[in-house]
């Protein structure tokens, strides 16, 4: 995987140590497991395997940030105070691209897209972005509920109807477990719900 012709400084070697530092073993499995699915993903869907792969290892490299460097982040950028009330969930994606952007030094705004929308998704995602986000909701180890279905829409080549299921089963998760919705989401939901 030759990452430097995608905006990323470091070889594999090196982006592999510099995200397992962010993180726990566990998790670190975790983005291990979605970077091989989304590998297979990108081999049926015919997307570009090392932007796949670097946007996968990088998904949720702000994991484990603590709250505060967050609530940094938005008490120093007004644009980012609709965010404030979410939580890490929220923040991990969109202020965590921002993270790896700065970090890291990234300079490819397809990769940092891609984290930014991994767990909401978007009403205008492109086959990356679409890519990471079911990977992220399929990888082995996940057990959600419904999981097997969203799996049969992705093997039978209908990514939207997998991205429009997962929406509909999260925020059902969300919802029945008393979270606090963070309103984008519900837009795209909106948006995907009807193709
Ligand atoms: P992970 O980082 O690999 O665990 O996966 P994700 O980044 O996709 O999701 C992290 C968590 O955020 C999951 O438990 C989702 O259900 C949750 N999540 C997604 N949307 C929202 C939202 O609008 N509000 C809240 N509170 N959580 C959300
Ligand atoms: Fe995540
Ligand atoms: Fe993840």
């Amino acid at each position: 995987m030759d990452y430097t012709k995608n905006g990323l400084n470091y070889n594999r070697e090196q982006l592999l140590s510099l995200v397992r530092q962010q993180m726990s073993e566990q998790r670190f499995e975790h983005v291990l497991r979605v970077e091989q699915t989304a590998l297979q993903l990108a081999k049926q869907y015919h997307a570009d395997e090392v932007k796949v792969s670097a946007s996968a290892l990088l998904h949720d490299y702000g994991k484990e940030r603590d709250d505060k460097v967050y609530l940094e982040m938005i008490d120093q950028n007004p644009e980012y105070e609709n965010l404030r009330a979410f939580g890490n969930n929220i923040w991990h994606g969109i202020l965590g691209s921002q993270l790896v952007k700065k970090e890291l030094s990234l300079d490819n705004d397809e990769i940092l897209h891609a984290i930014a929308v991994h767990t909401t998704g978007d009403i205008n995602m492109t086959l990356l972005d679409k890519i990471i986000f079911v990977a992220d909701y399929i990888e082995p180890k996940r057990s959600f509920y419904g999981l097997d279905s969203v799996r049969d829409l992705v093997a039978n080549g209908d990514l939207n109807q997998a991205i429009s299921l997962i929406l509909q089963q999260t925020l059902m998760f969300l919802v029945k477990n008393k979270k606090i919705i963070y309103p984008y989401t519900i837009e795209v939901y909106n948006h995907w719900i009807k193709i």
